[in-house]
């Protein structure tokens, strides 16, 4: 066995959201946090990848390829393009299945974020997130609001799994967060979304659209036009797809043979793939993942770090899990609460270094006056990076979580001054055991 696959199998799909009976949706904070806020990724710009659409689509079987590639590229930091695997190597990773029943349901992001170093030298971990079977007859359209529009939010790419073709339902089907992105683009800068990447599965049409990206385009140019003889609702929503999305781009996929569609013996290895197929993989994954092509995931027009990733999350899901189907303003709310947290655990964290460093257990004792003038140094970078980080909502929204801020710095204030205070005790108490020694000498 190779050391790829002993490498990968030490991953799983942790599951982050989980559906309820009743149709709202659960959060592992703890399983999140762990994943996020590890030192050597809460520093790390995010670039979260991931696959939706209606289930039993081949989204997890198409995960497994990007893992492989990323495992490649980013652990064994080989660049020889040779990332495929072996002909007889099973696919592993996120579960995929046959059958007809559902198989993943929720998000679950991949418990090994890739560490990658872009061309301007930016930091990012990258990670993958496979999603709920959404549009299909057992989820209403409430699971498919959350789990779509949570995932369009979040994600850097939103991967847009089809088969067949781009059909208007399809379309329809983004229908469900244009009205929050018409509000978003009125009152944030750049797009609410960054790139929705359609990926046509079984395409056969080659010598109309052929395979691949080109052909991708052309189709994708093809059904987002908009022209005189559609009703009113077809064009608007043609119009806003482009207009709130950064990046739309489409791929053609081949279909994969009739051993991965219908062998209930096929565990994913290669020689049962179909050779176009596998050639095409060859081009799609690293347009979405070579360290060229990553974009990092910007919220509110700053890059976001993965400890703050959370924030957002928690925020979304919050909203979505309400009595009613939220209101753009309501997601809104959600992006500029998630934005301020953010900005306040950063600012927290510019003071706690900067004290820990002056001040901290392995500090010596500081005079009052000099702790202090420390305390007032750290206290105006952490404001002055709370004020740098662009939040939505303004100043009138920001004010509250200002004061907040202040508070739980003098709290840590009170708290250092104590133990400074501890430190000149023992000093006093030192003294003497000082004097013992010299008088036994
Ligand atoms: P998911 O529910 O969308 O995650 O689908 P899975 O990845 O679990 O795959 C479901 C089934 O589709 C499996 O039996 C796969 O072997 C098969 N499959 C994977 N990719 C493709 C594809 O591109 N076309 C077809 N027709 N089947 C596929
Ligand atoms: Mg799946």
């Amino acid at each position: 066995m190779s050391t790829t696959s002993e490498k990968l199998q030490d991953g799983r799909g942790l599951q982050i959201v989980s559906p309820k009976p009743d149709h709202t949706f659960e959060l592992d904070e703890k399983a999140l946090v762990a994943l996020l806020d590890s030192p050597d990724i809460r520093n790390r710009s995010v670039i979260l990848v991931s696959v939706a659409g209606a289930f039993r689509k081949g989204k997890s079987f198409l995960l497994d390829f990007f893992l492989r590639y990323l495992h490649h590229t980013y652990v064994l930091n080989l660049k020889d393009g040779d990332w495929l695997g072996a002909e007889d190597e099973p696919l592993q990773g996120f579960s995929w299945r046959g059958g007809s029943e559902r198989h993943t349901t929720g998000l679950l992001l991949w418990s090994q974020p890739f560490k990658a170093t872009l061309e301007n030298g930016e930091e990012v971990a990258i990670f993958l997130m496979d999603t709920q079977g959404t549009f299909d007859s057992q989820s209403t359209v409430r699971d498919n609001a959350t789990v779509f529009a949570l995932s369009t939010m979040i994600s850097s790419v939103i991967i847009y799994n089809i088969s067949q073709n781009i059909e208007e339902d399809d379309l329809q089907h983004l229908q469900l967060f244009t009205d929050y992105g018409r509000v978003a683009l009125e009152k944030t800068e750049g797009k609410p979304f960054q790139h929705l990447q359609f990926l046509v599965r079984d395409w056969s049409v080659p010598y109309e659209y052929p395979y691949g990206a080109e052909g991708g385009q052309r189709l994708l140019e093809k059904r987002l036009e908009v022209n005189e003889n559609q009703h009113e609702e077809l064009k608007t929503l043609r119009r806003e797809i482009k207009s709130f999305f950064a990046k739309l781009s489409c791929f053609l996929l081949p279909h994969p043979g009739m051993k991965v569609a219908t062998s209930r013996e096929f565990n994913g290895k290669l020689s049962d793939i179909d050779a176009e197929f596998k050639k095409q993989l060859k081009d799609l994954v690293p347009m979405l993942l070579a360290p060229e092509n990553l974009k990092p995931k910007v919220m509110s027009g700053e890059m976001l770090k993965a400890k703050e990733l959370f924030h957002y999350i928690k925020a979304y899901m919050e909203v979505f899990n309400g009595s009613e189907l939220p209101v753009p303003q309501t997601i809104l709310e959600a992006t500029a609460q998630a934005n301020n947290l953010s900005a306040v655990a950063e600012a927290r964290e510019v003071y706690e270094t900067l004290m820990e460093e002056a001040a901290g257990g392995s500090r010596p004792y500081l005079q009052p006056a000099a702790l202090a003038r420390e305390h007032r140094r750290a206290r105006d970078k952490a404001l002055h990076s709370f004020h740098a980080k662009k939040k939505m909502g303004g100043d009138a929204k920001s004010e509250v979580y200002k004061e907040q801020l202040i508070q739980e710095l003098e709290e840590y204030f009170e708290r250092l001054r104590a133990q400074n205070e501890s430190k000149n005790i023992m000093n006093m108490i030192g003294t003497p055991v000082v004097f013992a020694a010299v008088l036994v000498v």
